[in-house]
C-alpha cells in the first residue's frame, strides 16, 4: 500500500481509504420493525446507470428516498453515474449500495475474484465517504449460493437477492433479501400485486434498473416509474431505504 497525499492507494493505484475514514459512519445490524399498520416498500435501483437520474426528481416530489446500488468499476463508462452524480444523488439522502466492483457473477469466480470484487467495490465507496454496509448481488442467483453469502457476511451487513418474494423483516435471511424486479412489462396491476401483502414486518423491495423507452427489455419509462410511486403515495406506503430498515448508526469508539 502506498500513501499519496491522502488518499491511501493499492498496487494498482486505486482508492482504498482516504485518511478521513473517521469520517464515515460506523453501522450496526438493527433492523426497524414497522408498526403494525406501516406498509413499507423499499425501492432499489441496480448498476447505477446514468437514466436513474431521472427518477431523483419524481421521487423527491413524493418525498421519498431510495436506494443505488453502484458498480464501482464502472463509473467512468459513459451510461454509467459518476463520482460526481452518485455524490449529487447521496446529498439529496438517496442510499448508496455495493453492487460489487466488476458486476462479476459471484457464482462463477474463483475465491481470489470473489473476495476481491467484495472488499474492492466497500474500500472504493468508503475512501469516498460512503458506509457501504449494504450489498446487491450481480446476477441474483449467488444470492442463493452458501459460500458465496459466507463471503459477503465478512464484508456487509445486508444483501439483497432476486428471489421473488416479500421480505419479513425480522425473520427473513438478511444476506439473500427477497424482492420484485420492475421491468418494462410489469402492468400498474402486476406491480399492485408485488404490494399486496405489505404491512408491519412484512415488506416489499421493489428493484429497477433503467429509466428509459418503455421497449427496452429491463427499462421503465418516467412516466410509468411516475405512475407507480404515485400508486404508492396513493395507498399508504411507507418508502424508506435499505440502509434506514435495517442499519443503524452506532457511536465509534
Ligand atoms: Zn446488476
Amino acid at each position: 500500500m502506498f500513501f499519496t497525499g491522502l488518499v491511501a492507494l493499492d498496487y494498482d493505484n486505486t482508492p482504498l481509504a482516504t485518511l478521513f475514514a473517521s469520517a464515515v459512519p460506523h453501522q450496526i445490524y438493527q433492523p426497524t420493525i414497522p408498526s403494525a399498520d406501516q406498509k413499507v416498500v423499499c425501492i432499489v435501483f441496480d448498476d447505477g446507470w446514468k437514466s436513474q437520474l431521472d427518477a431523483v426528481s419524481i421521487l423527491e416530489s413524493f418525498g421519498y428516498k431510495a436506494t443505488f446500488a453502484i458498480v464501482t468499476g464502472y463509473t467512468n463508462y459513459p451510461d454509467y453515474m459518476d463520482w460526481r452524480e452518485i455524490r449529487s444523488l447521496a446529498s439529496k439522502g438517496m442510499d448508496i449500495a455495493s453492487h460489487t466492483d466488476t458486476h462479476a457473477d459471484l457464482n462463477n469466480v474463483n475465491s481470489d475474484a470473489l473476495f476481491g470484487e467484495l472488499s474492492k467495490s466497500q474500500a472504493v465507496l468508503r475512501s469516498r465517504g460512503y458506509p457501504a454496509n449494504v450489498l446487491v448481488y450481480p446476477y441474483g442467483d449467488s444470492a442463493n449460493n452458501k459460500t458465496v453469502q459466507d463471503a459477503v457476511s465478512q464484508f456487509y451487513l445486508v444483501a439483497r437477492g432476486t428471489v421473488e418474494g416479500k421480505c419479513n423483516i425480522s425473520g427473513c435471511n438478511r444476506y439473500n433479501l427477497h424482492s420484485y424486479d420492475v421491468y418494462h412489462d410489469v402492468s400498474l396491476e402486476d406491480y399492485a400485486a408485488y404490494l399486496e401483502g405489505t404491512g408491519g414486518e412484512n415488506i416489499t423491495i421493489l428493484y429497477y434498473h433503467k429509466i428509459g423507452p418503455q421497449s427496452e427489455d429491463t427499462a421503465v419509462s418516467r412516466e410509468v416509474f411516475q405512475a407507480q410511486v404515485q400508486y404508492l403515495h396513493d395507498n399508504g406506503y411507507s418508502v424508506r431505504t435499505l440502509s434506514q430498515l435495517f442499519l443503524k448508526d452506532a457511536p465509534t469508539h
